[in-house]
């Protein structure tokens, strides 16, 4: 399964989002509600990403377990945020680095879901990449090879959204059966996939917009994204395009 959020918005402490909220990332770690897709709570790992930089913070045990993190999430605040909690698809090592977000420049990303068939139903997607690329995936897993298929499209120049969909296209025709919910960002706008797991979007009313696997509270504002959806919000607005992907 995995769960995974971003954040824009007025700069807000990471607690907020992992520990404060009554169903926060931490919450959603060990009592997910949407478990379709196989697993039970997300203990593989988990990763945080926030801007300025984007710094990054990855650790292969469960979220609840890390002692300093409570501390740490209380005095970093920042107004860009990405953060995912993991739950290894099966045969998938449990590694620090195989732990979203992945990053690269200024973009951070996380993948929610499973490439049916891997790694052999992608081989010719993967052939695509320079293979300076591939042998040096973060981890021998599909979200690893994921972000090297977003990246490459990113480093040609592709927006962050056509980047997104363009991977999800390919990677949904070469692997039927796949879950990729995908979600990007470079702290200033955020573009996510939904295909075969559950997102949220809530545009919260101090200009803040916040999208994850999971509602993080009982808050009226949030609104579940269709599957087969795009997803792109900044601070002015949130599209969704139904059906980019059906
Ligand atoms: N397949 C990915 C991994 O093992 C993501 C897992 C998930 O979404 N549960 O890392």
């Amino acid at each position: 399964m995995c769960r995974h959020l971003a954040y824009l918005g007025p700069p807000i402490p990471l607690s907020r989002l992992l520990f404060d909220a009554p169903h926060g990332l931490s919450h959603q770690s060990w009592a997910p509600r949407d478990m379709r897709g196989g697993g039970t709570i997300n203990a593989d790992g988990f990763g945080l990403g926030w801007f300025p930089g984007p710094v990054v913070y990855r650790s292969a045990r469960p979220l609840w377990t890390d002692p300093s993190l409570p501390a740490l999430a209380s005095a970093t605040s920042s107004g860009a945020v990405l953060a995912a909690v993991r739950s290894a698809t099966v045969g998938m090592p449990v590694t620090e680095s195989a732990a979203a977000p992945f990053t690269s420049g200024s973009w951070l990303f996380s993948h929610n879901g499973r490439v049916a068939g891997w790694p052999d139903s992608v081989a010719a997607l993967a052939s695509e990449l320079p293979v300076r690329d591939l042998i040096t995936l973060d981890a021998p897993t599909d979200s690893a090879l994921l972000w090297a298929l977003v990246r490459a499209r990113l480093r040609a120049g592709s927006s962050l959204s056509d980047a997104v969909s363009s991977v999800v296209t390919s990677v949904a025709a070469a692997a039927p059966g796949s879950r990729l919910n995908l979600l990007l960002t470079d702290g200033r706008s955020i573009a996510a996939s939904v295909y075969g797991h559950a997102l949220s979007v809530r545009a919260a009313p101090d200009g803040g917009v916040l999208v994850a696997s999971e509602p993080l509270d009982d808050d009226p504002g949030w609104r579940a994204v269709p599957d087969f959806s795009l997803l792109v919000a900044d601070l002015s607005a949130v599209h969704i395009t139904e059906g980019a992907f059906s």
